[in-house]
C-alpha cells in the first residue's frame, strides 16, 4: 500500500437515530445513521406508513380498492353516462 495517499481507517462507534450503537470500521471519525437493521421496517416486519395528509385514505375513498375488473366496470359506466363522474368529484 502506497504511503500518504490513503485515508486513515480506524474503529468507530456507529450511532443510529433509534438508539442502537455498534462498532464498525470507517475512515470517518463518527458514523450517525437515521435508520439501521434493528429499526428499518424491512427487518422489523412492521409497516410504518406515514400518511399525515390522509392521501391514501382519500384515494381509497375516491376510487375504492383497485382491481382491474372494477376499473373496467367503472370505465364502462363512465362511457355510458358521461358527466356523472365529473360531477361526483366536485366537493
Ligand atoms: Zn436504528
Amino acid at each position: 500500500m502506497k504511503l500518504g495517499i490513503h485515508p486513515e481507517y480506524h474503529e468507530v462507534e456507529v450511532h443510529c437515530a433509534c438508539g442502537t450503537t455498534w462498532k464498525s470500521r470507517s475512515t470517518k471519525k463518527e458514523v450517525r445513521l437515521e435508520i439501521c437493521s434493528s429499526c428499518h421496517p424491512f427487518f422489523t416486519g412492521k409497516q410504518k406508513l406515514i400518511d399525515t395528509e390522509g392521501r391514501v385514505e382519500r384515494f381509497t375513498k375516491k376510487y375504492g380498492a383497485q382491481t382491474v375488473a372494477g376499473l373496467k366496470e367503472r370505465l364502462e359506466k363512465q362511457r355510458k353516462s358521461p358527466g356523472s363522474a365529473a360531477s361526483s368529484e366536485a366537493s
